[in-house]
């Protein structure tokens, strides 16, 4: 079965102002695009790996043919982050979480404003191109930052919520201004999704 890039819940144009129209086409259907074909083309000659889900692959890495194995890790891990990322966002959307996304915040950062400083943080001091993350480490929620396209999911840890910090995410409107971006991303933040993400991981799905 071969991967497939998802089509946007929503417009290109959704998330104006915060993200420009033209950064969501290209975004994904240039750059997710490309890294589904290569995960694609790299899974070609290993037919037994074809059946398995995108989470499979990841979670499984060390079982991957190591002669496709970093491919798998930038074009499935591209693949991977970048379906969760456009789920997670959404129009009209932003505010601070509730219910059981307040209180594992709560419990793991003090409060949300606390959260928001870590991702911050870690979205700054990603140098180059990466992701920083609220993950799921089983027991409670982490903030990490993972270089390039490498996923939170072969570390054993789930992403429940990811801000892409690599360039293309936001050069066209915010040129080198990366903090800034991230502060308006919070807007588009659809708390929802993250909110069944989090009951996912917790369940063990
Ligand atoms: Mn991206």
């Amino acid at each position: 079965m071969a991967h497939t890039l998802p089509a946007l819940p929503y417009a290109f144009s959704a998330l104006e102002p915060h993200i420009d129209a033209m950064t969501m086409e290209i975004h994904s259907q240039r750059h997710h695009k490309a890294y589904v074909d290569n995960l694609n083309k790299a899974l070609e000659a290993h037919p037994d790996f074809a059946s398995k889900s995108i989470e499979e692959l990841l979670r499984g890495i060390k079982s991957v043919p190591e002669g496709v194995r970093q491919a798998v890790i930038n074009n499935g891990g591209g693949h991977h982050n970048h379906a969760l990322f456009w789920t997670i966002m959404g129009p009209g959307a932003g505010g601070e979480p509730t219910g059981a996304v307040a209180e594992a915040v709560k419990g793991a950062f003090g409060d949300f404003a606390a959260l928001k400083a870590k991702v911050k943080e870690n979205a700054l001091g990603q140098f180059g191109s990466g992701w920083s993350w609220i993950v799921w480490d089983g027991t409670k929620l982490q903030a990490v930052k993972k270089p390039n396209q490498d996923s939170p999911l072969m570390d054993g840890l789930v992403p429940i919520l990811g801000v892409d910090v690599w360039e293309h995410a936001y050069y066209l409107k915010y040129q080198n201004k990366r903090a800034d971006y991230v502060d308006a991303w919070w807007n588009t933040v659809n708390w929802k999704a993250v909110e069944e993400r989090l009951a996912n991981a917790k369940a063990g799905k």
